[in-house]
């Protein structure tokens, strides 16, 4: 498969950042592109031509586990399923590691919201990494960190994308049994640059500060996915531009067009994600719009902590391949103006000021959608009358 440093196709780099942490000669810096996305860019003057960059990259991932089962799930502390995105499957393999004195990593907003990995040693403070932030997170300097605990013979949770994980092991190298990983099932990850924007827009036009976009709130339901966004001064508002052209794939990042990560084949201990279908994979299940997890134990080692933590979950075995036929299990296709929006990102005709409006317009609504539809109807009745 294609590698970054052969190429320089923006296809073939998920952003991870390992090779500029390994470079023996630090000639490697991450820069911002002007869709907002972080890329390797090489000092020539002080590149010595190792290849070390190139051979550990890991993109492009070899040998999944194949010994991974695969479960319906939730947790059953009714609590903590409303505080998550799904059935809650993070919290009982965190609370695990922390009450092994351990760390978790995990991704939360920082006061500006900016997306970002962090550390965390207590319950308590687990409940920032709930939810999903959907845009892409900004490790900082996690990857050193986590080795540094594991030095420590710490216990260690990572979570993240299958790509961050990857980055994670590959940095590593060395095969820790207190190193657990836990990838969210992903499809794709918008760029920071557009969330900045977007959430700049909702300032200018309402005056005010806000405080929380909260993506996956159940306020209304696991299956309605409106996002809710709080202000400074308390008030919420019902808000869906970003998220449409999210779920569009307007506004992801170029590798998660060519994802070397998207099968039902997984790399890191635990793989988490929302289960869709449930009516068809298992009408026994009751949906009651609550949230339902896929959880995918891929390893020896999370069939241990899997086995400690199961007396609190809802788990039933199911087909691997049918649950992932109903998720994400291949490459998702850019939307037809990807290309257009971003070259507006990129030149700065699409901005704070506007964003939400361009959003709209390149990604119809489904109620705009359910409306023309609707026009349509009526329209035909009165001709065919
Ligand atoms: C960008 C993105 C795309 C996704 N796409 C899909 C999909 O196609 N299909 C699917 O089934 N599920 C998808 N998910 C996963 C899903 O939204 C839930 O995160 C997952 O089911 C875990 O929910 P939970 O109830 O078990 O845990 P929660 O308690 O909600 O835990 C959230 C976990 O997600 C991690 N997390 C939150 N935001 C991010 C982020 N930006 N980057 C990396 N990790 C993050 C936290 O660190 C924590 O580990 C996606 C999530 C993200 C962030
Ligand atoms: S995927 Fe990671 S290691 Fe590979 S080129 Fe991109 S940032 Fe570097
Ligand atoms: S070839 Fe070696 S020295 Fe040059 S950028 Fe890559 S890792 Fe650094
Ligand atoms: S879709 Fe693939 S490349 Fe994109 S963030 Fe997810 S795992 Fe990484």
């Amino acid at each position: 498969m294609n590698n970054y440093f052969k190429t320089y196709d923006k296809k073939d780099c998920n952003g991870c950042g390992m090779c500029a942490l390994i470079c023996p000669k630090g000639a490697i810096t991450m820069m911002e592109d002007s869709e907002g996305f972080f890329y390797p860019v090489i000092d020539k003057k002080k590149c010595i031509h190792c290849n070390l960059c190139e051979k550990r990259c890991p993109n492009n991932p070899s040998k999944p586990n194949t010994n991974q089962k695969t479960y319906i799930s939730y947790c059953k502390d009714d609590n903590v399923k409303a505080n998550s995105a799904s059935g809650g499957m993070f919290y009982p393999i965190a609370k695990y590691v922390i009450e092994k004195k351990g760390i978790v990593f995990g991704v939360c907003y920082d006061d500006n919201l900016v997306a970002h990995h962090e550390y965390v040693t207590n319950l308590e403070d687990l409940k920032k990494f709930q939810g999903s932030k959907y845009v892409r997170s900004d490790l900082r300097d996690s990857y050193v960190k986590v080795e540094k605990f594991l030095k420590q013979d710490k216990y260690v949770l990572f979570t993240g994308t299958p790509c961050q994980c990857q980055g994670l092991r590959a940095f590593i190298k060395k095969e820790y049994d207190k190193l657990i990983t836990c990838e969210i099932i992903c499809h794709a990850n918008p760029s920071p640059k557009v969330f900045y924007l977007y959430k700049k827009n909702l300032e200018i036009k309402k005056n005010k500060r806000v405080k929380n976009i909260a993506f996956r709130s159940k306020e209304n339901g696991w299956h309605n996915q409106t996002p809710i966004i709080e202000y400074e001064d308390y008030t919420k508002e019902k808000e869906n531009s970003y998220f449409n052209a999210f779920v569009n794939e307007m506004l992801n990042r170029p590798s998660c067009y060519d994802c070397r990560f998207c099968s039902s084949k997984r790399y890191s201990d635990f793989s988490i994600g929302d289960l869709w279908g449930i009516d068809k994979i298992d009408s026994s299940i009751k949906d009651d719009d609550t949230g339902i997890s896929l959880l995918n134990v891929n390893t020896e080692k999370g069939f241990e902590i899997f086995e400690k933590i199961k007396d609190e979950l809802f788990i039933k075995e199911t087909n691997t391949e049918e649950v992932f036929s109903y998720n994400h299990h291949c490459n998702v296709q850019p939307h037809k103006n990807r290309d257009d929006f971003f070259k507006g990102i990129s030149d700065g005709t699409i901005n704070e000021s506007n964003i939400i409006k361009y959003m709209n317009k390149y990604v119809k609504s489904p109620l705009y959608k359910k409306a023309i539809n609707k026009c349509k109807r009526i329209a035909k009745k009165i001709i065919n009358k």
